[in-house]
């Protein structure tokens, strides 16, 4: 009988006389009753892993790979990603990522960690500091995390994370935790929990997200927001416009705390305060 490598020798061979992966099959059957698997034999094609061991191994950009599992940290890295987060094609290298940058160095690590688990990794991501820029960046490389988000973001579909989202009322509420780290906090002064997008549709999905899980909210028009632009001396204005979601009554904003909550260091001792605030005064 032949070496794998001889084999392998003809498989290369066959292909490039243009035979398909079933017909090479087929000749590898009848004349060495070899049953070589089609994955094998894509492998091998593809140079990833040969008998001769000279295999290049799984490139990173695979995209069979990558693929988004059913678990709350999925549903963490979809609402972070839809708060704050941006995607991006590196053509060169043919990578989809999906980026998060933020100020909060906890936010970006658990961005990290979710989106490794969600992703079905071994190794978790890393989250970078940028100097110049004053801020934490994670990434994940995903082409369905990327294809996902371009359906929510630029074509307003948010059916396309439903099965994702509402997978179990853990994915639910861990998917409300990312959007809200990215986008809201609590305000003491005022005594609620605010969360604030552009994207309005989006904001009415959380808000039936959160009635699901017994919390009461309200969505108000929260005008054009502005901010300032340092180089120029002055106030830019967006040209969307911002909406906000407020979390107001008691019960409500006890039971956010206590199923929902947040991560980044800051909003959780926020919380705490804005806990502490109604309970000690009786308005
Ligand atoms: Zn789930």
């Amino acid at each position: 009988m032949k070496k794998y490598e001889e084999i392998y020798d003809e498989v290369l061979r066959l292909r490039k006389e243009g035979a398909s992966y079933y017909e090479i099959r087929n000749i590898l059957q009848q004349q060495y009753s070899l049953d070589v698997p089609k994955s094998t034999l894509s492998y091998w094609l593809r140079h990833i892993h040969t008998p001769k061991n000279d295999g290049k191994g799984r490139p990173k950009s695979d995209q069979r790979l990558n693929k988004l599992r059913n678990c709350p940290e999925t549903g963490y890295t979809l609402g972070a990603y839809l708060g704050d987060g941006y995607k991006h094609y590196e053509v060169k290298a043919k990578k989809y990522m999906v980026l998060l940058p933020v100020k909060d160095k906890e936010f970006a690590e658990e961005f990290a960690r979710s989106a490794a688990v969600a992703l079905g990794r071994s190794k978790p991501y890393r989250a970078y500091y940028i100097r110049s820029e004053e801020t934490w960046l994670a990434r994940a490389y995903s082409r369905e995390l990327y294809l996902l988000s371009m359906r929510v973001k630029d074509h307003n579909d948010i059916s396309a994370i439903i099965p994702y989202v509402e997978h179990c009322q853990e994915c639910v509420k861990s998917f409300i935790r990312g959007f809200a780290d990215a986008e809201g906090g609590p305000i003491v002064s005022t005594k609620r929990i605010k969360i604030s997008n552009t994207n309005l549709q989006l904001l009415r999905y959380i808000k039936h997200l959160l009635q699901q899980l017994g919390i009461y909210s309200r969505i108000y028009y929260g005008g054009f927001k502005s901010h300032y632009y340092e180089p120029e001396n002055c106030y830019i204005t967006s040209k969307k416009a911002l909406y906000e979601l407020h979390i107001c009554r008691k019960e409500d904003i006890r039971r956010y705390a206590a199923i929902i909550g947040f991560t980044v260091d800051k909003k959780r001792i926020r919380l705490q305060q804005l806990l502490q605030a109604i309970t000690n005064n009786p308005t």
